[in-house]
């Protein structure tokens, strides 16, 4: 097996050597192969998402991403700026799945921004779409108007198969867990998601045991907070999982708790923590590497249908965490205050 690191920029390096520590404790045997990606592929090739880098991640079984992006690159044409490299490699890929646990770890309660009685014992999957949608729709683009005028235009859309692909991965994913699939569009004003919606009711007749709902996302973003255990799998487009995703985080404490997959059809993934290269504090050491150590677990469970070597991760993780040890975004007083690598270090140390 092997596998595409691709550490990325700001903090993406200092939180990707945390999890390929936990990697290579574990002792699998796995070869791991590294490569520039987002401002990194930039500075090396002058691509966010250089030929080699393309070419190793689809020659490998999986691939763990830190993070890019970086405002230096903010005034690059966008073609060459950072982001490009992860929507290119995520089309290139066919990662049209995005799986998004968010977990609140009994030891975290007091870390979440909202009441314990709201947040305990959460435990829920956001299913994004990650490839098509207002993201990629075209025509986009800024013109000049037929006023003189500039304007900006993006395109939502999403064709019946693309539905119907994320669709059929969010009901199989609510079989496995309470088999409760809540799918979340705008179908009062949107017709994307008024298609999106007809076809999660027909593919629903499929999937009987599975009691669907739906709920328009301005409601959504607002249940999210004021009652979020009563969702527990959630499907939706890319640019409202794009947005509940990161607010479901806060509901766990912080965005550095927070693992994701992005999976194709053949269940070959890639592996990122949901937070960007948090730019303010990279280099300082003190980032949270947990998100992109779990992302590894989630590897494990997709890809390599390794549940063993999951659950040893994430079972590392917690008693990591039953400890007292905390980097900077989750902690409180009374608690070890830990660097990013002695957060990596704890957890390779209670691997067994
Ligand atoms: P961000 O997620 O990088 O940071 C948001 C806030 O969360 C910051 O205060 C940051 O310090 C904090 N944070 C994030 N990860 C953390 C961690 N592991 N430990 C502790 N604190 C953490 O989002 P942003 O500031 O909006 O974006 C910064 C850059 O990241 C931009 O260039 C953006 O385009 C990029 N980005 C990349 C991805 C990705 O690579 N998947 C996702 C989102 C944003």
């Amino acid at each position: 097996m092997k596998i595409a690191i691709l550490p990325g920029d700001g903090i993406g390096p200092e939180i990707t050597k945390q999890a390929v520590d936990v990697l290579k404790a574990l002792n699998v045997g796995m070869e791991l192969v590294e490569a520039p990606i987002g401002g990194a592929g930039y500075e090396k090739f002058g691509d966010p998402l250089p030929d080699s880098t393309l070419d190793l991640a689809i020659k490998s079984d999986a691939i763990l991403l830190g993070a890019v992006g970086d405002w230096k690159y903010d005034a690059l044409p966008r073609d060459k700026r950072p982001e490009q490299g992860l929507l290119r490699i995520r089309k290139g890929l066919n990662l049209f799945a995005n799986l998004r646990p968010a977990i609140l770890y009994p030891e975290l309660v007091g870390a979440s921004s909202l009441k314990s009685e709201i947040v305990s014992n959460l435990d829920i999957m956001i299913v994004r779409e990650l490839t098509g949608d207002i993201y990629f729709g075209q025509p986009r683009g800024i013109h000049t108007n037929e006023n003189g005028e500039r304007e900006g235009i993006n395109t939502m859309r999403y064709s019946e198969s693309e539905i119907k692909r994320i669709a059929h991965v969010a009901f199989q994913i609510a079989m496995k867990r309470s088999k409760k699939l809540c799918s979340i569009d705008k179908a009062n004003v949107l017709e994307t998601t008024e298609l999106w919606r007809q076809i999660m009711i027909d593919l629903s007749k499929e999937y009987l045991e599975v009691e669907l709902t739906h709920m328009y996302v301005d409601n959504a973003a607002m249940q999210l907070i004021k009652n979020p255990k009563q969702f527990d799998v959630l499907v939706t487009g890319n640019i409202f999982g794009d947005i509940l995703s990161d607010e479901a985080s806060m509901l766990t404490g912080s965005i550095g708790m927070l693992p994701s997959a992005s999976l194709d059809s053949n269940n070959k993934g890639m592996y990122e923590p949901s937070h960007g290269s948090a730019p303010d504090i990279a280099g300082k050491n003190i980032a949270n590497p947990l998100a992109t150590i779990l992302s590894l677990a989630m590897m494990f469970r997709y890809t390599f249908n390794d549940e063993k070597n999951a659950n040893k991760i994430e079972s590392a993780v917690k008693k990591t965490l039953s400890h007292g040890f905390r980097t900077a975004d989750i902690y409180s007083a009374g608690d070890k205050k830990v660097s990013c690598s002695e957060m990596g270090e704890a957890v390779v140390a209670s691997l067994n």
